[in-house]
């Protein structure tokens, strides 16, 4: 399984950005994902290249045209699902990126400005997917943060030991706390802090019974909205 990602974007070295390390770097090197950068301003009109305008109706700021931006997702040869990144979207959660996954590309559009023409938007049928409930100066984040959440889903990408299993989401709730040596650690006031006993007592059930009242409670107190 392998998964494409193009990016119509004014910023193409961007990527992969830190996509290019670790876990993901290493999945790009073994080819269990690839990308293609499109340089939007490549499709834009004139000496200066322009891909923007303003807005009909008024107001301050500038609009990405339709008509480059269409230019630019034609000269796709396999642009698969397509997603423009927007504080409008629907938000980005686990359940997404798990459907997200089993597509064989994706085409993110990054906006920058005020955003996109409509009509191109419409045109084109493209979702729009939001990373949160605030607003980034464009949409090249938002897409390398939906595309590390895609990566690591991807079968290989991981090792055992980074096994997605357990995590947060993957079950409707948040992930129980973590603990490593020592097993009693002194901060630097002087407090001494343990391990959960629990957790050294070699009972698998036992622990795996507290782990789950753990991502009950931490749920319940974090984020009551997921239960
Ligand atoms: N005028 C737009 C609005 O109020 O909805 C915001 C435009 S923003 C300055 C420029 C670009 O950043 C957007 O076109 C979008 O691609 C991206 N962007 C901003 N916030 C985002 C978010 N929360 N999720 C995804 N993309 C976002």
């Amino acid at each position: 399984m392998t998964l494409h990602f193009n990016l119509l974007t004014l910023f193409p070295d961007m990527f992969p950005g830190p996509l290019g390390q670790s876990i993901s770097g290493r999945a790009l090197e073994n080819d269990l994902w690839s990308y293609r950068a499109v340089n939007i301003r490549d499709f834009g009109h004139g000496k200066h290249r322009t891909v923007d305008d303003t807005p009909y109706g008024g107001g301050a700021g500038m609009v990405m045209r339709a008509d480059v931006i269409e230019a630019a997702l034609l000269s796709l040869p396999k642009p698969g699902r397509k997603i423009y990144l927007s504080p409008r979207g629907k938000v980005l959660h686990q359940k997404l990126v798990e459907e997200l996954i089993r597509e064989d590309a994706l085409t993110l559009l990054c906006g920058r400005y005020e955003g996109i023409d409509q009509r191109v938007l419409d045109a084109h049928e493209f979702e729009e997917v939001s990373i949160g409930d605030y607003v980034l100066s464009g949409g090249e984040p938002a897409a390398l943060i939906m595309m590390d959440a895609c990566i690591r889903l991807i079968d290989g990408v991981m090792g055992n030991s980074e096994t997605a299993g357990e995590e947060s989401f993957s079950n409707g709730l948040l992930e129980y706390p973590h603990y490593t040596r020592p097993a009693e650690w002194t901060d630097a006031s002087g407090k001494v802090h343990a391990v959960p006993d629990i957790l050294s007592s070699g009972d698998h059930g036992k622990v795996k019974q507290w782990r789950n009242e753990q991502s009950l409670h931490l749920t319940k107190t974090r984020r009551p909205d997921l239960l």
